[in-house]
């Protein structure tokens, strides 16, 4: 079993298609373990997107990141993070294929709806960074 994270970003939200998403993952067999709201601050974007701290888009994503509460959900199957990445699709929504949720729902590079760990030991750190240990269920 593997665990993976979940944001719907504030674009989603402002969609209202938090419902849609879920529904997109328990579909594909992924059980949900912890979910919540949460308004992300300008010191968690800095270690979350630490990777992008130094690029020219940051200012301009971590302003969009705080534009609302955005969903954080943990999700568990076998290959979760490989499984949940091919049901978002790609970085750039314009790039991504149709019956992905970015491809279906997402602007542009930057609002691209939902974030998801890339791998198995990132879920791990991000799920420390969000959650406490008495709000995973499973
Ligand atoms: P995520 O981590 O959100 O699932 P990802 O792993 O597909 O996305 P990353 O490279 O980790 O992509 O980038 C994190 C986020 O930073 C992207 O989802 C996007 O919102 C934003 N981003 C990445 N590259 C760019 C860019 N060139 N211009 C603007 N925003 C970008
Ligand atoms: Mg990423």
């Amino acid at each position: 079993m593997e665990r993976t994270v979940v944001l719907i970003k504030p674009d989603g939200m402002q969609k209202k298609i938090v419902g849609t998403i879920i529904d997109r993952f328990e579909r594909e067999g992924l059980q949900l373990i912890g979910l919540k709201l949460i308004n992300l601050t300008q010191e968690m974007l800095e270690t979350w997107y630490a990777h992008h701290k130094d690029k020219p888009f940051f200012k301009d994503l971590s302003e969009f990141m705080k534009k609302t509460p955005v969903v954080a959900m943990v999700l568990k199957s076998p290959n979760a993070v490989n499984r949940v990445r091919e049901v978002i699709g790609p970085t750039d929504s314009t790039k991504a294929p149709k019956g992905t949720i970015r491809g279906d729902h997402g602007d542009s590079i930057q609002m691209n709806v939902v974030h998801a760990s890339d791998a198995p030991e990132r879920a791990e750190f991000e799920i420390s960074l969000l959650f406490k240990s008495t709000e995973i269920f499973g």
